[in-house]
Formats: structure tokens, C-alpha cells, sequence
């Protein structure tokens, strides 16, 4: 199934890392400005993070784990109390913009700004430059590979491309793309919000824990890597919580899974790159500068 399979260490048959993207009420300020005040139901709901993010942290604790948070800088400055917490653990830190802003909506020079100013947020409040990226929404502009090429961004974590980790090339440079999938985001399977306008059936835990565990079983036997792609405030509510650490229990139950930080995941890769017992697919990016030509293009009535 998997033609490339990575020599994950020690013979671990696949990868995981459980990622967290910590957007708390970044998201509400970027889409509703001055309505925030009155959304306050919206707003307890997202602050929710205050009582998931330790929650999290314990069982990470409890199972030996290290693993990856993605911050809006935003946040990371309003509640630095859960930054220090998750440092004190020893967990990785990455990139996810400053306000949760779309960057397929902003100019090249406005995301290379708002790049560059949670660079320097993360910087300041960690001690050092942020090694990856999850662009918010998976929302990545034709302009945004080249931006974190410039930056010496390590690896990206929005993409979709592939099962296993591959190469992006662009004309600033390369870095490595640690892909995931929306089946492993937490946000179809749990989110309803009408005030939002997003209203989906909610699905039970063991739903859920369904559709990850069925790209988990693949990943295991082909050699892939599985990336959780989970919010606090959403798979950090109790009964969901303990579905994930009855998963974790179950992968470490077998032994030879390899939980790790998507830094150690990039670091092992550039290691077996370097020793040549692994050639990561190359994807040169962006896939399209411009719209193909119109002639190319049946005209549709709407
Ligand atoms: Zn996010």
C-alpha cells in the first residue's frame, strides 16, 4: 500500500504524534471583531482550553509522552500560563499564525508580517525560533511554502499529499512536510455551534476513535505516520479524553509504535536522509502560480 515505507528507530512499525492546535478565542476575534463581547457562551465554550490543556498535559504525564502544541501567538501571549505549563512538560512548540488569520486571504506581504511577528512572539516566550508550521484551517496560499522556506521552518504540518513524510521544494528552499488528513481532526467528528453556523451531528467517542483508529491500523502495518490533528476545547472534554487515553494504552500495548514530538519525527527523517536509508518524495510547490487558461475552462451556468 505504502511504496516508501520510513525506517521508523528501533523498528517501530509507523509514527504517531498526537498534535494539539491551541486556538482558544483566536478564531472569534479574527471572524466576529466587535460582536465578541456579546458571544459569550461561544467564548466559555473555547475557554474551555483552561480546563483541558492541564488535563491533557497530566495524561501526556501519566503515558510518558512528548509531544506538539501549535499556537496562534495571540494566544500564547493573552494565556501564557498554559504556555508555561506545556514548556515546564517539555513539549515542542510550533507556529499556527497569530490570530488564526487565513493566510489564503492575505497578501504575501501581510503573511510574511504576521509570520514573521509570531516568530518573534514564540521566540521570546520559548527561548527559540519555532522549527514548524500547521497553517490554520490547513488554509496554505500558493505563497505560504515559499514564506516558511525563507524563514527556516524545518517542517510544515497542513498538508495532505501523502502517507508518509516528503520533501517540499520551492524556489527559496526545501523543508519537510509531516502530512495528515482530516479524518485524524477532531473537529468533523465533535463540532456543533450554531452560533458559528456549524452544525453537525456530534458523534460519540467511540465513533470518532473509529475513524482514527482505522487510519492508525493502516499506518501500523504500512509503515505510516499518524498525526492527530485535535483542539483541547474539543477532544479534551472528559468523555473524549478517556477514549484517547484508552488509545494510547492500546497503541503502547503493542510495542512498537513510535510516539514522538513532529520535531523528533523531521529530525529522524533528515538523519535517515543523511545516512541514505530514506529518499523522501520530492513536491515542488506552489502547485499553480496563476489560474490555468480560460479556454481550458467549460463555463459552467450558475
Ligand atoms: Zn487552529
Amino acid at each position: 500500500m505504502i511504496e516508501n515505507p520510513v525506517p521508523w528507530p528501533n523498528g517501530a512499525k509507523c509514527a504517531v504524534a498526537i498534535t494539539f492546535d491551541i486556538d482558544t478565542d483566536s478564531l472569534l476575534h479574527l471572524e466576529y471583531g466587535d460582536r465578541v463581547p456579546d458571544m459569550v457562551c461561544t467564548n466559555s465554550w473555547l475557554r474551555y482550553d483552561e480546563i483541558a490543556v492541564p488535563r491533557i498535559l497530566k495524561m501526556f504525564r501519566d503515558y510518558g509522552l512528548k509531544q506538539t502544541f501549535f499556537y496562534p501567538s495571540w494566544c500564547m501571549e493573552t494565556y501564557p500560563e498554559l504556555v508555561e505549563m506545556i514548556l515546564k512538560d517539555g513539549h515542542e512548540i510550533g507556529h499556527h499564525g497569530h490570530l488564526h488569520e487565513n493566510y489564503t486571504q492575505l497578501t504575501k506581504e501581510d503573511q510574511l508580517y504576521w509570520t514573521e511577528h509570531a516568530i518573534d512572539i514564540i521566540q521570546r516566550m520559548t527561548g527559540q525560533r519555532p522549527r514548524g508550521f500547521r497553517a490554520p484551517v490547513y488554509n496554505f496560499s500558493r505563497h505560504t511554502a515559499d514564506i516558511l522556506a525563507q524563514q527556516g521552518f524545518v517542517y510544515d504540518s497542513s498538508l495532505m499529499a501523502d502517507d508518509v513524510p516528503y520533501t517540499i521544494q520551492t524556489d527559496s528552499g526545501s523543508f519537510l512536510e509531516l502530512p495528515s488528513h482530516w479524518a485524524l481532526d477532531d473537529w468533523p467528528a465533535y463540532v456543533h455551534n450554531i452560533e458559528l453556523e456549524y452544525t453537525m451531528p456530534i458523534r460519540s467517542p467511540d465513533e470518532a476513535m473509529n475513524v482514527y483508529l482505522a487510519e492508525f491500523e493502516a499506518a501500523y502495518q504500512y509503515g505510516g505516520l499518524w498525526v492527530a490533528i485535535w483542539h483541547p476545547w474539543v477532544s479534551g472534554r472528559t468523555a473524549r479524553c478517556m477514549r484517547i487515553a484508552q488509545m494510547i494504552e492500546y497503541m503502547q500495548s503493542k510495542g512498537d509504535v513510535w510516539f514522538a514530538t513532529l520535531e523528533e519525527i523531521a529530525a529522524h527523517i533528515a538523519k535517515c536522509q543523511n545516512d541514505g536509508s530514506y529518499v523522501p518524495r520530492r513536491v515542488k510547490l506552489p502547485y499553480y502560480t496563476s489560474a490555468i487558461s480560460k479556454r481550458e475552462r467549460p463555463r459552467q451556468i450558475r
